[in-house]
């Protein structure tokens, strides 16, 4: 498997990820944020397969991210988590 299994360049910026506007029933619009918005300014798209496997890798991409977050803030001087003895 490679890459290009998982992606394609989308066919609307060719990849550039930009796009200064598009025609919506024949009429030119402004796209005012310049972004591609077929691929949201990646430059690509997922393929089928490329969107099987981030469904699948997502759940870990996910703990990853929770795992990266801070720890919560220790606890004040004379208090506890534990229950008093
Ligand atoms: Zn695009």
């Amino acid at each position: 498997m490679v890459i290009n299994d998982l992606k394609q360049t989308c066919p609307r910026c060719r990849g550039g990820g930009h796009q200064p506007g598009f025609t919506v029933l024949g009429l030119s619009q402004i796209n005012y944020d310049g972004r591609c918005p077929t691929c949201a300014g990646r430059g690509f798209l997922l393929t089928e397969l490329g969107q099987d496997l981030l469904n699948l890798l997502r759940p870990f991409i996910e703990e990853m991210i929770e795992g990266d977050k801070p720890k919560p803030a220790p606890l004040p001087p004379g208090t506890s988590r534990e229950k008093p003895a």
